[in-house]
């Protein structure tokens, strides 16, 4: 037996439950692993408020690294003792002591990556990698927009753009957040609570615009975002923090000029062993080089899971955050 969430209800951070699971052996193409660290995740949330639906009873969790603890059958590529780590991809049930996961997610750890450091920046970190690298590939004196500058993602996103000579807008909610994103290499940074932050996008960028917003804060700050782009700019709607996105209509993208907009996911970036492997090598690149540093500003036990998620759509975390089993 082993430890793990549970959730059989959606709602608040009270329907996770901390009980005893039966792991079993892997299967074909699995492998059975020991988390050392599991990563916690606004995507979290939405599973377990039903936002993003799932069969139940179920897991949570879409991020750990660990150690390869039993191989199944047909598996190649990786053995007992291995460090590995995976996001995205494996299914939620990472909040666990102990889970059974297919070897085609795993990506193996440099000796130089630590655990806890792997499950803090999988998924934030591969997400900011396909986002400014490989859905609008950035070249040096860009400008963009980056909602929730110092979140997981934000802070990651703020370091990576200021290592390709990219000029990032972030915003953010209080001047300690601020602080964190400037810090990190956000090169402007809006409180968007006590600024109209359409207004000063237009007046950072000449009244220009920008030519990429990358915007996950969702229905609250969806159409300022459109109003921030230059024609034929970019709109990379990639999650929501605030709730989704109403249905719009088309002619919002004409009117504004030509725009373009992608609804991105983490999932179509990494569906292959070639693709995952080129984005973790990169996100794994640009931590050994010191680019890029992960800030673990919140580390809670699992079983307090129900605090890190309050405080996570409380919004008083700052930078990534995992969970210990
Ligand atoms: P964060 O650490 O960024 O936390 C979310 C932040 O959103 C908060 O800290 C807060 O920052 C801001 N926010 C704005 N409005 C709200 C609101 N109403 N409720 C709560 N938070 C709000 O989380 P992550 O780094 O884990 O994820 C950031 C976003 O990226 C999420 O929307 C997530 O779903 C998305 N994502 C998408 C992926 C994809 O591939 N599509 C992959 C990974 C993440 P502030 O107080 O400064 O406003």
């Amino acid at each position: 037996m082993t430890k793990a969430i549970r959730i059989f209800k959606t709602g608040g951070p009270e329907v996770m439950e901390y009980v005893d699971v039966e792991v079993g052996d892997p299967g074909p193409g699995e492998v059975r692993l020991r988390h050392a660290a599991v990563g916690l995740n606004f995507i979290d949330v939405y599973f377990r408020t039903g936002l993003y639906p799932q069969p139940l009873p179920g897991g949570l969790g879409q991020e750990g690294a660990g150690t390869i603890e039993a191989v199944g059958a047909g598996v190649t590529g990786f053995a007992v003792g291995d460090r590995v780590a995976y996001a995205g991809r494996g299914g939620n049930g990472a909040y666990a002591e102990e889970r059974l996961i297919s070897a085609d997610v795993l990506v193996k750890l440099p000796d130089s990556i630590s655990f806890d450091t792997a499950a803090a920046m999988m998924l934030q970190g591969m997400t900011v990698q396909y986002l400014l690298r490989q859905t609008t590939p950035l070249k040096s004196g860009d400008t963009i927009l980056f909602h929730a500058a110092a979140g997981g993602i934000g802070l990651i996103a703020s370091q990576w753009a200021k290592a390709l000579g990219v000029n990032m807008i972030g915003t953010v909610s209080t001047e300690e957040k601020a602080a964190l994103a400037k810090a990190a290499g956000c090169a402007h940074v809006i409180n968007y609570k006590t600024e109209n932050f359409v207004e000063r996008v237009k007046e950072i960028t000449g009244g220009k615009g920008v030519p990429v917003v990358y915007d996950s804060i969702g229905k609250d700050t969806f159409t300022g975002s459109l109003d921030c782009l230059s024609p034929r700019g970019m709109m990379v709607s990639f999650g929501n923090a605030s709730g989704p996105v109403p249905p719009f209509g088309m002619s919002e993208l004409a009117s504004r000029g030509s725009l373009y907009l992608t609804r991105p996911s983490l999932g179509a970036y990494t569906a292959t062993r070639d693709a995952l492997d080129a984005t973790a090598g990169d996100l794994f690149a640009m931590v050994q080089s010191k680019k890029l540093s992960i800030d673990i500003n919140q580390r809670y036990a699992l079983k307090d899971v129900a605090q890190a998620h309050a405080d996570l759509e409380g919004r008083k975390t700052t930078g990534s955050t995992i969970l210990i089993p």
